[in-house]
């Protein structure tokens, strides 16, 4: 039985996930308390999403760089017809006000439906239990790695060969063989005249080296002309693409529920635009995880958790023909594959789509990774 005392919503971790669903509870005229062990620490990630997919209630303020027409590198360059946003992170973390919420600053031991137990012994309880704990970056997990620089535009432009972003550059310059771990060129404006050129393996387990990534950028900006000095800032980027399980009766959120995309570690519009719906469910008396995890969003996460399966097993060759033969597919089905959780026929079809025309040893590594195809083959494990 809840205390009639306690706060409608007990939010476990204030990242971006807890902090979009902490503020938007507290605006909704919900009580709220949260919990993280650094309420306050400012995040310094460069945070990015397509534009389509960031919610109306977000002031054009947070954005810090808009590009109309990003391109990819595949066999040559793409345009990809999708607008993207690199968001302003200290705005957006100011924007995500927490006034209105009461705040612990406290690690928590256990997260359970009646509540959190704080590594102090101190117990936090309320109606509605969130898990926005994030999940740690352990090596058996598929993670997402990368190593950037932050350079003045005209420093990056050499990079950028006239593109106004690179959101994926599969060029081997960067020193790499065919058969090698791949690693592409993620190359975006970050606002105030300065763009960010970050090397990046997308999923690995595990996922490449920092260091390697650094000597990949460094071969790959040399090669390019761009001049580094030594003095820029740097952004290192090491995170876990899976979820992890949440008690039950718990409301997992963010990295730490399951919403992050396993195949591209976007998680923070997935976040921002979820935190609604669940806020309605707890103002209705709904069950939130129900309105979180419906039968479509299930097997769009199973669609994409095959998709993180077969991206760990393409070499560099592997890896340049499957987005080509990707990013030639209608926009329209691009974004049912990287965006949205509840289109599994849209995501479905996409990846018919893409399985139909890729060539058969990619086919082949595709096949592969089915599990049903590792358990149903005779005398298989
Ligand atoms: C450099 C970098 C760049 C990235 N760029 C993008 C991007 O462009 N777009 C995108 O969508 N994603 C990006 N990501 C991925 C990004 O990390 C996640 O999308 C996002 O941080 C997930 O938010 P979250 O709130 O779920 O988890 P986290 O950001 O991991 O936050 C978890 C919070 O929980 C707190 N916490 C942990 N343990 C406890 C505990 N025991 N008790 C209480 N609190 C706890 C932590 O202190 C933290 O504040 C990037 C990641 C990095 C590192």
């Amino acid at each position: 039985m809840t205390d009639p005392s306690s706060p409608d919503v007990l939010v476990v971790g204030l990242g971006p996930a807890g902090r979009a669903l902490a503020f938007r509870a507290a605006a909704a005229g919900l009580t709220v308390t949260a919990v993280d062990p650094q309420p306050h620490r400012r995040w310094t990630a460069t945070y990015a999403a397509w534009a389509d997919e960031l919610p109306d209630w977000l002031p054009p303020a947070v954005v810090a760089a808009a590009v109309s027409t990003p391109a990819v590198w595949t066999h040559g360059p793409r345009a990809v017809g999708r607008a993207y946003r690199v968001l302003d992170t200290g705005r957006l973390q100011d924007f995500l006000a927490l006034d209105a919420v009461t705040m612990v600053t406290g690690r928590a031991r256990t997260v359970d439906a009646d509540g959190a137990t704080l590594t102090d012994g101190r117990r936090l309880g309320a109606r509605h239990i969130v898990d926005a704990r994030g999940v740690p970056a352990r090596s058996h997990r598929a993670q997402q790695t990368a190593f950037g620089l932050i350079v003045d535009d005209a420093i990056a432009a050499p990079a950028l060969d006239g593109q106004a972003a690179w959101f994926m550059d599969w060029r081997r310059d960067n020193g790499t063989a065919p058969d090698d771990v791949p690693s592409f060129l993620y190359a975006v404006p970050v606002g105030g005249g300065r763009t960010i050129l970050e090397e990046t393996c997308l999923v690995g387990r595990p996922a490449l080296g920092l260091g390697e990534l650094e000597r990949r950028l460094r071969i790959r900006l040399a090669a390019r002309g761009v001049r580094i000095d030594g003095d820029e800032d740097v952004e290192r980027v090491r995170f876990a693409v899976e979820g992890e399980s949440v008690a039950p009766g718990v409301i997992g959120y963010g990295a730490r529920g399951g919403l992050m995309h396993p195949a591209t570690g976007y998680a923070v519009a997935t976040a921002l635009s979820c935190a609604d719906a669940v806020v309605e469910a707890m103002r209705d008396g709904t069950d939130p995880q129900r309105v979180l995890w419906t039968t479509r969003s299930r097997e769009v996460a199973m669609l994409r958790r095959m998709g993180l399966r077969v991206l760990l097993r393409l070499d560099g060759d592997g890896v340049a023909e499957f987005f080509d033969a990707f990013f030639a597919l209608p926009v329209a089905a691009q974004r049912a594959y990287l965006s949205g959780r509840n289109d599994a026929a849209g995501v479905a079809t996409t990846m018919w789509r893409l399985f139909r025309v890729l060539p058969a040893p990619l086919r082949g590594t595709i096949l592969r990774s089915l599990p049903l195809w590792r358990t149903s083959r005779p005398g298989g494990r």
